[in-house]
């Protein structure tokens, strides 16, 4: 049976992974929970940048592995890094289990404005699902309004919303 594991990466807020949880099944209509593991900070800190290697964590998230339609979803508090971008909202691995995403730039104090609890919540959904969509096979999308949509900006994250373009959702039909 299809299912998505969320595991916090080094310290998340509960609130975060838990929001996840219930929100993801709703766009992705797969079952999802949070696991009781944790995925380890350890050794994928970079002391030159002070970010954390995205690559790495996604690698110890695949030890994880439990039945061939599980997905793996991480998510991180710290800044994430894949060389040579200076940062990353998320990573994933095409047609492959495992995906991971970094709420540290989702926050509204990252740009000095007052935080925003549903605002960030509803990064971090859209940002997951993103994520969540490459494992199944999917591609950038073209349409802004799509999950799909290269996200390089919050404002580019707040401008798409949650859900798949019809072209995008017939190709994830497929998958689920
Ligand atoms: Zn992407
Ligand atoms: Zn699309």
């Amino acid at each position: 049976m299809a299912e998505i594991l969320i595991f916090p990466v080094g310290g998340v807020d509960d609130s975060i992974t838990e929001f996840l949880a219930l929100s993801l099944p709703e766009t992705l209509k797969l079952p999802c929970k949070v696991s009781d593991s944790t995925i380890s900070l350890e050794g994928a800190y970079d002391i030159v940048r002070e970010q954390y290697y995205s690559t790495k964590l996604l690698e110890r998230l695949l030890l994880h592995r439990a039945g061939a339609d599980t997905k793996l979803l991480g998510v991180a508090s710290v800044d994430l890094f894949i060389p040579p971008l200076s940062f990353v909202f998320g990573e994933a691995q095409f047609n492959n289990p495992a995906a991971i995403i970094s709420i540290h730039r989702l926050h509204q104090r990252f740009y000095g404005l007052p935080e925003d609890a549903s605002l960030l919540y509803h990064r971090c959904e859209k940002e997951a699902i993103h994520e969540l969509g490459h494992c199944f096979g999917l591609i950038h999308c073209r349409d802004f309004r799509c999950v799909m949509y290269l996200s390089y900006s919050v404002e580019d994250i707040d401008l798409k919303s949650n859900g798949f373009c019809e072209k995008c959702h017939a190709v994830l039909r497929k998958k689920l």
